[in-house]
């Protein structure tokens, strides 16, 4: 099923302004049809699925197929009479969305092309904390420069840009609000980079909601409902409400690591006090555990999935011992935060990203228990899938930035066409 347009209704005005808006509003229909799919599509199927007339939808396919959005696979046999189908699905290799992230402990670049393949990617770990952003920006815009050169050497078009970043972003000028774990503050972030990489329609976005963003494209679900929780230096949320990304009225949703878990607790970087970041950050919880780092934390590449480590077997360890109370404190302080958020948003699923994906076990009981005691609709619903582990990629907020940025030629594919 496809997403309700608000501009659908627009697309009938009379006259070539209206026609071309139309044509427009189609090959949008057309496209999403495509991408929604499971398997290539015949131009007969697509005609069916988005309610267009064969003819329509068949000018339209030969558009998207000409602007190397979409391409044809070999003819197949249709079983019927007539001519054979030859089914379509989204062109590979041809058109690109670049992501780029700034985390706290490290940098990180990923394309990925219109049907989502990875096409290039490069992490850097580097401690980013109370960091020079212009040098930030700099080491970035050095680790994009060979993604770029290698997208250009293979013919590959660049339809858009988006930064992930670890904090709120003003949508509309793409300031950086306050990044507290980078010690950043009101910054033209957008700018930064803009001086140092020219790239068409660059957007930023928060780190957790493009997190988001990947771990839908992972589901298959174009109408999953969930909420990511990114567990690290600091924790973010990502919120998806029946396969839309929910952020906010001005982007600055899902900074869940600065709710109230306790009104009288210590205080925290962001200017309040007793914050779900002084329990269940990754400061709070190494303290806590009184270890430097934490146990197998997964430094796989953009493209690895995370492991599940430090969960168990370590029985009459002190320092698992030590580690477990840990969790225990962070998973209470965490089920204390999220019940909220779902009480107020009926929230379906939470998913658990980052550290807490690969520390879910030792967190989840304290975490079950509170959701438990404070939620109001726990039970009504099979709880079995309530908590899960995340499904995307090991660095998703990349992966989510690139996608966000192929998400626009879906949003308009006229204007992505090849000239
Ligand atoms: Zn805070």
């Amino acid at each position: 099923m496809l997403k309700s347009d608000p501009t659908a209704g627009l697309a009938t005005a009379p006259g070539s302004a209206g026609q071309a808006s139309l044509r427009s509003h189609n090959l949008r229909l057309a496209y999403q049809t495509i991408a929604q799919a499971a398997a290539p599509v015949s131009r007969a199927d697509i005609a069916g699925a988005a309610g267009l007339t064969r003819a329509t939808a068949s000018s339209l396919v030969d558009a998207l197929v000409q602007g190397s959005l979409v391409e044809e696979l070999d003819v197949r046999a249709s079983g019927r009479a007539g001519r054979p189908a030859t089914p379509v699905r989204l062109a590979r290799g041809t058109v690109a969305g670049l992501g780029l992230e700034i985390n706290v402990d490290y940098l990180a670049v990923k394309a990925l092309d219109l049907a989502g393949q990875v096409l290039d990617e490069r992490v850097q770990w580097t401690d980013l904390a109370g960091s020079d952003p212009t040098q930030a920006v700099l080491d970035l815009a050095n680790l994009a420069r060979p993604v770029r050169r290698r997208l250009t050497a293979q013919k590959v078009r660049l339809a858009g840009a988006t930064l992930a970043v670890a904090g709120p972003v003003d949508r509309a000028t793409g300031r950086l609000r306050s990044a507290p774990n980078l010690g950043w503050q009101d910054l033209d972030l957008l700018g930064l980079v803009r001086r140092r990489l020219r790239l068409p329609e660059l957007k930023v976005g928060n780190e957790a909601t493009l997190a988001a963003r990947a771990e839908l494209a992972s589901l298959g679900d174009h109408q999953a409902s969930f909420v990511y929780v990114s567990g690290g230096v600091g924790i973010g949320a990502g919120i998806v409400q029946h396969g839309a990304l929910y952020s906010g009225s001005h982007g600055w949703a899902g900074e869940l690591g600065h709710v109230t878990v306790d009104a009288a607790g210590p205080p925290c970087a962001c200017g309040s006090n007793g914050c779900l970041e002084q329990y269940a950050g990754r400061s709070a919880i190494l303290t806590a555990a009184g270890l430097a780092t934490l146990p197998a934390a997964p430094r796989a590449t953009a493209a690895g999935g995370t492991g599940d480590a430090g969960a168990g077997g370590l029985e009459g360890d002190p320092t698992a011992q030590a580690l477990h109370a840990a969790m225990s404190q962070a998973g209470r302080a965490l089920g204390i935060a999220l019940s909220g958020a779902i009480n107020l948003m009926d929230l379906n699923t939470v998913v658990l990203g980052g550290d807490f994906a690969h520390l879910i076990r030792l967190l989840l009981p304290a975490l079950r228990q509170e959701l438990e005691l404070r939620v109001v609709s726990w039970g009504w619903a099979p709880d079995d899938q309530f908590v899960r582990p995340a499904a995307g990629p090991a660095l998703p907020a990349v992966a989510g930035a690139a996608l966000a940025a192929i998400d626009r030629v879906a949003a308009n594919p006229a204007a992505y066409l090849a000239q």
